[in-house]
C-alpha cells in the first residue's frame, strides 16, 4: 500500500509539491500527469501538495485495498545463490521457476581474470524480456502507468549498457576490477 509516507521524491513547481513518478532526460513526470523539465526535486514532504497527485495516490490505495496483488499477499522469491540464482514464485502456485545468472570466479586466488562456473543470463536479458512483455500488454491495454514502467525499464537498460561500454573502453570488462 502506498501512502504519503512512502513518497520519497517530490517535484516542487511554483511552490506546490507534486509526487515525482520518474525523470527521463531532465523531464519529470508526476502522479497527476504533469510532464515538465521545470521544478525542483526534494525529498522532504512539501507543505503545499498537489491535490490531484494526492488523489492519484488515494485511488491507487483504494484499488490496491480492494484487489491486493499476489506480490503483496506473499512474496516467495527465494535466493538460491546470492547474486546469481533465484527461484521465482509462479502466480497460480505451480512450482517455482529458477533463474540462473552468469556466475564467474577468479581463475586463481587474487587474480583479476575470471572463469565461468555457471553459465546463465544477464540483467540486460531480463530487462529485454520485461520490456517486450510490457509493450505487449501496453498494445492491448494501454495506460499511463505501463508507459512509465516501459520508460523506466528502457532507462535501466540504457544505464547497464552504458556501464558495459565504459568498462570495455577502460579494458576491465569481464575482469574483477572496479
Ligand atoms: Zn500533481
Amino acid at each position: 500500500m502506498i501512502t504519503l509516507d512512502d513518497v520519497t521524491k517530490w517535484l516542487v513547481l511554483s511552490g506546490v509539491g507534486h509526487i515525482l513518478c520518474g525523470t527521463r532526460e531532465r523531464w519529470h513526470t508526476t502522479a497527476c500527469g504533469t510532464w515538465t523539465p521545470n521544478g525542483e526535486v526534494v525529498t522532504d514532504r512539501p507543505n503545499r501538495k498537489c491535490r490531484k497527485c494526492v488523489a492519484a495516490l488515494f485511488i491507487d490505495r483504494v484499488v490496491r485495498q480492494n484487489k491486493p496483488n499476489r506480490a503483496e499477499r506473499s512474496s516467495t522469491m527465494k535466493v538460491l545463490t546470492v547474486g546469481h540464482k533465484y527461484a521465482m514464485d509462479s502466480f497460480e502456485g505451480e512450482k517455482a521457476q529458477t533463474i540462473q545468472f552468469i556466475e564467474k570466479v577468479p581463475v586463481d586466488e587474487g587474480s583479476t581474470e575470471l572463469k565461468t562456473v555457471n553459465d546463465g543470463t544477464t540483467n540486460e536479458e531480463v530487462l529485454l524480456v520485461l520490456i517486450d512483455r510490457m509493450q505487449s500488454l501496453q498494445s492491448k491495454f494501454p495506460c499511463r502507468e505501463n508507459a512509465i514502467v516501459i520508460t523506466n525499464l528502457e532507462e535501466s537498460l540504457m544505464w547497464l549498457n552504458k556501464r558495459t561500454t565504459d568498462r570495455k573502453v577502460r579494458g576491465v570488462e569481464g575482469k574483477q576490477v572496479r
